[in-house]
């Protein structure tokens, strides 16, 4: 009762389903250690210091693998204080830096450097989210135009710290308007959250195992930034600030994401870290 029609077509189903398993798996995201960022207070976040005890803020970088593809999300402290132990922001008493291994030695834990990576999409320009973005200009860059437009020459917003990410002006750039289905398949959504920025953008991912998870970008920098709604005084736009929360926790109700919030220490302590994944 052989019937070899049979039989190669259960191989031809059986090889169409291996080709396509890449993309069914859904995205795989990397979280990496990029350094951590310790205050003195916490009062330019809108709050007192009685509302949280947290003056520690991890300063995370994400490596998300999808259809073939690489896309880095965030890029972390700058590269120059790797190695420095802790160092003094001076233009803010008490407070410092560390950054213990580089993004680029991360990467190569999972097999990449740099210039392998596809996409880069920053949460906004701040000098804790760009940190190695200069080594990123083979990439294309995911940017909206109101955080594009304040981010070169003499109309750069003064809170930007342009060395950081100027070589990214020359890169293959994809200017958007709002939000961006990545993909095009509804896995990978970068979710426009104005305020801290002019264009600042939260990550929206739907992962088979680990389900819809949102990556906050600096929409809130604590807990406590969430539960009492504050903002912090150093954002661009407070009202816009609201309205994004009001985005962003609608978005959250209605997908059923569950919210990491990037600064979270401790948060952070208990994800895994590369060359571990979520998928
Ligand atoms: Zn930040």
């Amino acid at each position: 009762m052989t019937n070899p029609w049979k039989r190669l077509i259960g191989l031809a189903v059986a090889g169409f389903i291996a080709a396509c398993s890449p993309q069914s798996s859904g995205p795989k995201l990397f979280v990496m250690d990029c350094g951590s960022l310790t205050l003195k207070d916490v009062a330019g976040f809108g709050l007192t210091n009685d509302d949280t005890p947290v003056r520690t803020l991890f300063v995370p970088c994400y490596l998300l693998q999808h259809k073939g593809k690489t896309m880095l999300w965030e890029a972390g402290l700058p590269l120059a204080i790797v190695g420095a132990g802790k160092v003094d922001i001076e233009s803010l008493p008490g407070a410092y830096l560390e950054y213990e291994v580089s993004l680029v030695d991360q990467l190569a834990e999972i097999g990449l450097t740099p210039a392998e990576v596809d996409y880069i999409a920053l949460s906004h320009l701040h000098f804790d989210h760009i940190g190695a973005a200069n080594l990123f200009a083979g990439s294309t860059w995911f940017v909206q135009r109101s955080e594009h437009e304040v981010a070169f020459g003499e109309k750069a917003n003064p809170a930007f710290v342009p060395d950081y990410y100027a070589a990214l002006e020359t890169a293959k750039t994809q200017i958007l308007d709002g939000d961006h289905d990545v993909f095009g398949d509804g896995k990978v959504k970068l979710i426009s959250a104005p305020g801290h920025t002019p264009g600042h953008m939260a990550l929206l991912l739907d992962m088979k195992k680990t389900g819809k998870l949102l990556l906050s970008g600096d929409l809130y920098h604590f807990q406590m930034s969430r539960q009492l709604k504050s903002v912090p005084v150093f954002n661009h736009d407070a009202e816009d600030t609201r309205e994004a929360m009001e985005k962003v926790e609608a978005l959250l109700a209605e997908t059923g994401a569950t919210l990491w919030i990037e600064h979270d220490m401790e948060l952070a302590r208990t994800l895994k870290k590369a060359p571990n994944f979520y998928q």
